[in-house]
């Protein structure tokens, strides 16, 4: 929006201290570190979180692979991203806010709901 001149307020939504970019908002601001690095912890997937674009080329393979542990991590990856979108809008147009264990327990639910048994039990064992 700034590209195109539109005013607007930069400032990151979720902390208030950073320029709010995809980077910041997804994979650096503590809050959203937390919540993706207890999914890779849930998934067993030891590795640190790396920055927005390989995220996002991480999840485009792991998207077109069969395995179950390919989807489960696509579908966490999905509504990771969504539910960080959420909670910026939240905390930007109404002023409300959750704590990082509450989204990341929210967006388990969200993926437990749409998995198959196969699936689930991935996300328990
Ligand atoms: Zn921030």
């Amino acid at each position: 929006m700034i590209s195109w001149n539109i005013h607007c307020d930069t400032n990151c939504s979720l902390c208030s201290a950073a320029l709010e970019t995809r980077e910041h908002l997804f994979f650096k601001y503590d809050f959203s570190l937390n919540v993706w690095r207890q999914i890779l912890k849930i998934l067993k997937i030891q590795r640190q979180v790396y920055s927005c674009d390989q995220e996002i080329m991480i999840a485009a393979q792991m998207c077109g692979k069969k395995e179950v542990v390919a989807q489960i991590y696509g579908m966490c990856f999905t509504e990771f991203l969504y539910a960080i979108w959420l909670e910026r809008n939240a905390r930007r147009f109404q002023h409300k806010e959750k704590d990082w264990m509450q989204v990341y327990r929210e967006i388990l639910d969200r993926v437990s709901c749409r998995a198959t048994e196969a699936q689930r039990l991935l996300l328990i064992m």
